[in-house]
């Protein structure tokens, strides 16, 4: 047992409930905690760290940009932002960026163009298409946006700007914003992560572009989660072939510095002008480096095709392992975002995984949420499944 800090922190406001471990360092996807125990890290920081931990090409290069300027200010010109946002526009295919510093930072600027984009067309109140378990984040607009009724309580009254429908239901989509000549735009994850792994079929991603495009709706994709790599394409909705407006962007963007992106399209990209919008750390020299330099390091390490091929093995291995087990209900996800759905509530498996050497999260009360670092290997995906599976198979025997 590795149970160091007993109780909450007095001093910390108390908004999560922690595993207790207190983590100390890290070495790929291994860390060590402060008792020297070691972990296989297959949660990632929740889908953050990248490259893993003590990457040796993306801390050198940090601590140079430490020596040169960490902060400036958007009052002037940031040139890294410049190379950043080039660098996103030619993997997207999209037009322009807005930097900020977390996801839901991303997409409170999003759900503003959405609402800018209907003004400016004479729509007072824009109203956008959301979807059921959606996660967006903790700021009223986007926990608005969210649908989870845990994350509303307590916080009412929410927006009401926003429409809500089942995933992957075209004729539901056309139903619920029939006549509705205030809407403007679709706002979807094409993985839900937090809401449990849920896949949008590429067929539906296409009839929403195409009913976007009929309607003259922004299409808005949340890849928070998905994006930079993850499913193993720099964003999932490349897997079906669509290009959003607007694209939201932040976990995995600076491998562990904090990073979030608005990436926009042609329809999208000068619907916010000088005073609209803006962020006092934004876009900073040192969170542009991290963002360069992980795009860079993906590349030069192809990560997008470890994290396709490693992601691969890694749902073979678990549907193997699980097969003919009645308590598993899927193992499902795309390159290195996997859930293991459970027939019942599972929380109690973070601690026990912890326990046994592997750092997981259950999102959604039953699913296992695997979000290892992209360069996982085949043998530590093995491994995943070695600490993994005897846990499960025993939590269903109880
Ligand atoms: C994590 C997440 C967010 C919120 O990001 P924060 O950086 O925690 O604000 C928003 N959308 C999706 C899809 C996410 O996974």
């Amino acid at each position: 047992m590795t149970a160091f800090i007993e109780a909450a922190s007095p001093h910390v406001m108390n908004t999560y409930g922690r595993v207790p471990i207190a983590l100390a360092r890290g070495q790929g996807c291994r860390v060590w905690d402060v008792n020297g125990k070691e972990y296989l890290d297959a949660l990632g920081g929740i889908a953050v760290n990248t490259l893993g931990h003590n990457h040796p090409k993306l801390v050198p290069a940090l601590q140079h940009q430490l020596t040169q300027l960490i902060h400036t200010s958007n009052y002037y010109h940031v040139p890294g932002q410049e190379t950043l946002a080039e660098q996103l526009v030619a993997r997207s295919g999209m037009q322009n960026v807005f930097f900020c510093n977390s996801g839901l930072e991303a997409n409170e600027a999003a759900l503003k163009i959405a609402r800018k984009f209907g003004n400016d067309k004479g729509i007072s109140r824009a109203q956008v298409v959301v979807y059921e378990q959606a996660f967006h984040g903790r700021s009223i607009a986007t926990l608005s946006a969210t649908g989870n009724p845990k994350i509303h309580a307590g916080f009412t009254p929410l927006l009401d700007d926003f429409v809500r429908v089942p995933k992957n239901d075209i004729e539901a989509l056309k139903q619920a914003t029939e006549g509705n000549t205030s809407i403007t735009a679709v706002f979807l994850e094409t993985i839900q992560g937090e809401g449990g792994l849920h896949p949008l079929r590429f067929e539906y991603l296409q009839q929403v572009r195409q009913l976007c495009d009929e309607r003259g709706w922004l299409m808005m994709i949340d890849e928070v989660q998905t994006g930079m790599g993850r499913t193993g394409k720099w964003f999932a909705h490349q897997w079906a072939g669509i290009v959003p407006d607007v694209m939201t962007l932040a976990k995995g963007l600076g491998s562990g510095v904090p990073v979030g992106a608005v990436v926009a399209g042609p329809r999208a990209a000068n619907v916010l002008q000088p005073g609209n919008h803006g962020s006092t750390f934004g876009g900073n020299p040192l969170a542009m480096r991290a963002g360069i330099e992980t795009i860079r390091i993906m590349e030069e390490d192809n990560l997008l095709q470890n994290a396709a091929t490693v992601g691969a093995h890694l749902k073979a291995a678990l549907q193997a392992a699980f097969a003919g087990e009645a308590g598993v209900k899927e193992v499902r996800g795309q390159g290195l975002m996997i859930g293991v759905e459970l027939a019942k509530p599972c929380g109690v498996l973070v601690q026990r995984a912890a326990d046994a050497g592997l750092l997981v999260s259950v999102t959604s009360e039953s699913v296992v949420r695997l979000v290892p670092p992209l360069i996982l290997s085949t043998a530590e995906a093995d491994a995943i499944v070695a600490l993994l599976a005897p846990l499960v198979k025993a939590f269903l025997a109880e």
